[in-house]
């Protein structure tokens, strides 16, 4: 993997960073993308939004520190 994350390795780091299993240097390049791409900003939203039987299959809750992490983040970006 290069030192970019890009959209298509970003959604499959997207699913690890939201299930908070990814160490702080990968979690760190995925909210650096995530702040710049309004396309993973959208899968983060719909993966939130996602009902709990439908997303229990594939993930776990998102924590809510990574929650607050990331949307502070986000927010700072702006
Ligand atoms: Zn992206």
């Amino acid at each position: 993997m290069t030192a970019d994350v890009t959209c298509r390795d970003g959604v499959e780091l997207l699913m690890e960073y939201l299930e908070g299993v990814l160490p702080e240097s990968q979690r760190q390049r995925i909210e650096a993308h995530v702040a710049g791409c309004p396309r993973c900003v959208a899968f983060v939203d719909s993966y939130r939004q996602t009902p709990r039987i439908v997303r229990s299959a594939t993930a776990a809750d998102l924590p809510d520190d990574v929650a607050a992490s990331l949307r502070r983040f986000l927010t700072e970006r702006r």
